[in-house]
């Protein structure tokens, strides 16, 4: 393509709100097998809520007293139900936040965790909580188990929708002939239970925050990869991919690494940016 071709492409994907960092990415797009998803906040809203609490009655002011010092979007949900039924508040020290598992800390002296199952090492899970966990997950709600003493005391399961407009965008992209990936921290049964209602064609789930990138590299065997997420966590990912895409609502980090930014958080212009790629390098060729 001519410079003035690659001018118009990303001109024009700026005025949709597709900002495009330069041609090459631009190019590159065209070229793509693969669309790899974060889930939390870039198929989902972000915006995850407490629907569930089982267990003893302190459950969620242990665990909100915990999640006030952490900055993780299930932290925001926990503290909002907490603040809805205005429960007591405890004392916290030592607090640890604990990269893709939970957070952990002293509540009134005693040692306390909130947070999923890699955090839970040799603490057992009662026979009726995980088939409680089983049904809550199978629903796409994300369980995180509250824990004091080396006993888990309760289960908090927190529901992110899916956008509205993320099942269109994957069925456009796979009617285009490409593969659809979700990858999350997330547990695989709420990941697959996701990925079943937006139309996603496969599940990597339980991945650790550093070890995003090592499956976008493996998914690169297979042809050209785009990735596609909004997190502090998913920025190697985004360096690591083909092509990198971020959300506008991203965090800043996100948004330095990827080559395109979707300035209107939807993914149906994931497919906009595929089609103007194909438009401005197979009319000047
Ligand atoms: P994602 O890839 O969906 O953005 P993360 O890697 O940030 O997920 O987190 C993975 C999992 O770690 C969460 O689904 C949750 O089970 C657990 N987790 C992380 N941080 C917290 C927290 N502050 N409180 C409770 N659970 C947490
Ligand atoms: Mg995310």
């Amino acid at each position: 393509a001519t410079p003035t071709a690659l001018m118009v492409g990303t001109g024009r994907g700026a005025k949709m709100g597709i900002l495009i960092k330069n041609g090459e990415v631009l190019e590159e797009v065209n070229d793509v097998k693969t669309v790899v998803f974060d889930k939390t906040g870039t198929i989902t809203k972000g915006k995850p809520e407490v629907t569930d609490i089982v267990g003893a009655e302190d459950v969620l002011s242990i665990a909100s007293a915990m999640e006030e010092s952490s900055e993780h979007p299930l932290a925001q949900a926990i503290l909002d139900k907490a603040k809805e039924k205005s429960v007591a508040k405890f004392d916290v020290t030592q607090f640890k936040a604990i990269e893709g598992k939970g957070v952990s800390a002293k509540v009134n002296g005693q040692t306390a965790f909130v947070g999923n199952d890699k955090l839970l090492n040799d603490v057992e899970i009662k026979p009726e909580m995980k088939d409680q966990m089983i049904q809550l997950q199978n629903e796409a709600k994300t369980v995180v188990f509250v824990g004091l003493d080396n006993q888990i005391i309760g289960l908090i399961a927190i529901q992110d929708a899916p956008k509205e407009t993320s099942k269109e965008a994957i069925a456009t992209l796979k009617a285009r002939g490409l593969k659809t990936v979700m990858l999350t921290g997330d547990n695989e049964r709420v990941a697959k239970a996701i990925a079943d209602e937006v139309g996603i064609d496969s599940v990597i789930a339980d991945v650790l925050p550093s070890d995003k990138a090592d499956h976008v590299k493996a998914l690169q065997e297979n042809g050209k990869v785009a990735f596609v997420g909004d997190g502090i966590n998913d920025a190697p990912a985004l360096t690591m991919a083909d092509v990198g895409i971020a959300m506008g609502s991203g965090t800043d980090i996100a948004i330095e690494s990827g080559g395109i930014v979707l300035m209107k958080n939807d993914l149906r212009d994931v497919a906009k940016a595929l089609e103007l790629s194909r438009k401005t390098f197979n009319r000047i060729k």
